[in-house]
């Protein structure tokens, strides 16, 4: 009971960097445990030995199609039912969310979901996990013969600790008669979710709760077009979490780190979490109506204003000077 499996999600055949993070965070705790972290990978195409580089020391892999549910909760329970396993973790995600919660409900096990810490308190396994808008934290015991924790996607950093290659086994598992109706027809993109390279942009336009809702991210996209090509739009955390912009914009802790040209926070409170994935910027400038918000305590230049009146004038102005396009 001191081993703990993680899933791995193959994505178009390559890893999916949240599974990577949890299997990352599933050996650490194994380590605590005084166990070992095997990967469950269900379908894909990827090589499943590499996952020893992220701390699996086994891979199970099973057949089926990559990216749906019920196959997933199929072999996992079967694995899970051995014994050997104090917790599944799972890295977030729709997928995550569906899968832990199925398997939970499969084992009568307890669940936590959104959790951002784990580790071993007298002997317990703990989870954290941020609440009331993320202004506390609060600790989850589970109790009982093994716990399903699905992580906030993108919590735990994936860490390649550069070992070598993962004993894989080939897992037969019987699959239930909901898994058998199911197959993937299609991965959609999200809007600016793939394209939005904002790691490697010159220009960075970061909106925050300040817009006041999804629509109003097109003001941000305005600005970032008058810029060019080389200048992308970003997010906080509380935005993409209330399913303003896709997560693949969030600029933070639990998010992507970027260092641009220029940073322009939009409606941005400037909270630590935030900040951490910012500060590296070459210049920072913030809209804000609040001239107390904390995050014009490190900006260069901060105009204390409302961002529905002032980023369509700064996109007129650029586009006045030619630059960019
Ligand atoms: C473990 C953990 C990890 C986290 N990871 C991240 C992360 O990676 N990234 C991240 O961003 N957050 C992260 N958070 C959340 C973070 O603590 C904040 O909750 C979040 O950054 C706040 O987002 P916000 O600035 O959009 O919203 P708010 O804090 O609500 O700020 C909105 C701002 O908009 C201003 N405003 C309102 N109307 C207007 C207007 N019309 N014009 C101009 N300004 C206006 C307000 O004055 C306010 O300052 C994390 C939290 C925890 C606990």
């Amino acid at each position: 009971m001191a081993d703990v499996l993680v899933h791995v999600l193959d994505h178009d055949g390559q890893f999916n960097k949240s599974s990577l993070g949890a299997l990352s965070e599933g050996a650490r705790l194994a380590g605590e445990l005084g166990g070992e972290a095997h990967a469950a990978v269900i379908g894909g195409q990827a090589p499943c030995a590499a996952l020893g580089r992220y701390g699996a020391a086994r891979v199970y892999r099973a057949g089926g199609p990559a990216g749906v549910a019920q196959p997933v909760v199929d072999a996992m329970a079967g694995l899970m039912r051995e014994g050997r396993f104090a917790c599944a973790l799972f890295g977030g995600g729709l997928l995550g969310h569906e899968a832990g919660a199925a398997l939970a409900a499969r084992l009568g096990a307890g669940i936590a979901v959104e959790v951002t810490a784990t580790g071993v308190r007298a002997g317990r396994l703990v989870a954290e996990r941020p609440v009331l808008g993320d202004s506390q934290i609060s600790e989850i015991e589970l109790s009982g013969p093994a716990g399903i924790i699905v992580a906030r996607i993108g919590a735990f950093e994936a860490l390649d600790r550069g070992a070598g290659d993962a004993p894989v086994e080939d897992l037969a598992f019987e699959p239930s008669a909901p898994a058998t109706r199911v197959r993937m027809i299609e991965h959609g993109a999200q809007r600016g979710g793939e394209e939005a390279d904002i790691e490697a942009a010159e220009v960075v336009v970061a909106g925050g709760r300040g817009l006041g809702g999804p629509e109003a991210f097109a003001l941000c996209e305005e600005l970032a077009r008058a810029f060019g090509p080389a200048a992308a739009v970003g997010a906080t955390r509380a935005v993409v979490d209330a399913g303003w912009y896709p997560y693949a914009a969030q600029v933070g802790q639990t998010g992507k780190t970027v260092a641009p040209k220029l940073y322009i926070a939009a409606g941005i409170s400037g909270q630590i979490q935030h900040k951490v994935g910012m500060q590296g910027s070459e210049s920072i400038l913030a809209i804000n109506t609040d001239a107390r918000a904390p995050i014009f305590e490190f900006t260069d230049l901060g105009i204390v204003g409302d961002l529905h009146r002032i980023l369509p004038r700064l996109a007129a102005a650029l586009r006045a000077r030619g630059d960019g396009r």
